[in-house]
């Protein structure tokens, strides 16, 4: 029996779009640390970035489910969705909680391409994963917010026009809930950067614009809060679901392209007088993998379903996740292998898609933490911190 891919109309538009933008544009764009400005641009003209704003406000009005099928699809073309998928789960964040003042002032631009909202500003160095113990403060002067502190690893500011912030709105010391009196904000980078916020790129391993920002008495509007003061930590968790569960997807992409590749491959490699691929040593771990990046799909479906209905969804995010990292992990470390030597040459794409799929053993969200977040949130085992 099949059952018909409700979303293959997305799947083959997207594809389309990609075919644009072969292995060679992702790889030369790699080579030079760019950004892939022609690709983002056309995937917003063709309006994809804007998939998840409702129609009145120019959008397509569709859900995570089919925002995780364009994310999925750009890293299973051989493309990485990290230059773009901020826009989708900033989104979430800003049709949830932001006012109908707000989403009429920013959705109708972003959506048509005029402003980009990419960037999303929690980590900071002094506290890491430890969120709640953020030191960034917003101190409220009259029609102002006025904010002090500093983040790292905060990605595409540099390409983006809009930035969600998480910062301390009153002392850990004065609430009564640790992750009470933090608030976010939507900041007009155009206006803040060199007027209160310093950007300092991070090179790193993969071709990821990243940096540390110093916000040094930076104004923002009153206005620009998004929902009630102290609530921010709260809102900013749909985001960080809708973001763990988009970057399943892009796993699951990056997953099924390692296991199409490799697979070709070791079909055509021949080696002692066969294709490397008849030797179950080669099969087995390629097979495996396969196998691990189905069933990590079937979680993301769960969470995506869980997430559009409004319902919690927080496990099944972080499962979907884990596992979806773990399998595209397992595919990278097939596909590098068996393409032996020549999985090591930048002409290949492997080597860049393998350091590209094991940033998500660590960002957004570190292997341990769901760990952590299983044990304790769903299975109520003690806290451990
Ligand atoms: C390329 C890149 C892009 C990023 N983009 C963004 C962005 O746009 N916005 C943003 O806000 N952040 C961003 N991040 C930050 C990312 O979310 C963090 O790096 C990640 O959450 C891990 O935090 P950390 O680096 O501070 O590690 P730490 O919290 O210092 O943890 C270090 C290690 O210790 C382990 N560990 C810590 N505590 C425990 C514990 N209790 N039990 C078991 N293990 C533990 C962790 O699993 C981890 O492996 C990005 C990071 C990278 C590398």
């Amino acid at each position: 029996m099949t059952v018909r891919d409700p979303h293959g109309e997305i799947r083959e538009g997207v594809r389309d779009l990609c075919r644009q933008f072969p292995d060679a544009y992702f790889r030369a764009i790699d080579a030079a640390r760019g950004y892939p400005e022609a690709f983002v641009k056309a995937l917003t003209d063709a309006g994809w970035l804007a998939a998840m704003i409702p129609a009145q406000y120019g959008g397509s009005g569709l859900g995570l489910a089919e925002a995780s099928v364009i994310m999925e699809e750009i890293n299973r073309a051989g493309g990485n969705a990290g230059a773009c998928h901020g826009q989708m789960y900033n989104m979430g964040t800003l049709l949830r909680h932001g006012s109908p003042a707000q989403k009429r002032a920013w959705l109708p631009r972003i959506a048509s391409g005029e402003l980009r909202l990419q960037s999303m500003a929690v980590t900071e160095p002094g506290t890491g994963t430890d969120t709640t113990r953020i030191t960034t403060v917003a101190v409220r002067k009259g029609d102002r917010y006025v904010v002090d502190g500093q983040k790292v690893w905060i990605s595409r500011v540099q390409h983006s026009d809009l930035m969600i912030l998480l910062a301390r709105t009153t002392p850990l010391a004065e609430v009564t809930r640790k992750s009470g009196g933090m608030s976010i904000f939507i900041v007009d980078l155009r206006q803040a950067v060199g007027r209160g916020l310093t950007v300092r790129p991070i090179p790193n391993m993969v071709n990821h614009e990243t940096n540390e920002l110093f916000f040094e008495g930076l104004e923002i509007p009153v206005e620009n809060r998004i929902g009630a003061e102290g609530e921010g930590f709260r809102y900013i968790l749909d985001g960080l679901n809708a973001e763990r569960t988009l970057i399943a997807a892009e796993c699951i992409g990056d997953g099924r392209w390692f296991v199409d590749r490799v697979t070709r491959y070791a079909k055509e490699r021949v080696v002692f007088g066969r294709p490397i691929g008849q030797n179950q040593g080669v099969q087995f771990p390629i097979a495996e993998a396969h196998i691990e990046v189905e069933a990590a799909d079937l979680m993301r479906w769960r969470a995506c379903a869980l997430f559009d209905a409004g319902e919690p969804c927080g496990a099944e995010a972080n499962m979907a996740k884990y596992l979806a990292a773990k399998a595209s992990w397992e595919a990278a470390n097939a596909c590098l292998q068996f393409h032996g030597g020549f999985g090591f040459a930048d002409e290949y794409d492997v080597e860049r898609k393998f350091r590209e799929t094991r940033l998500y053993q660590v960002a957004p969200i570190s292997t341990n933490l769901i760990l952590s977040y299983v044990a304790e949130h769903v299975l109520g085992l003690p806290r451990s911190f």
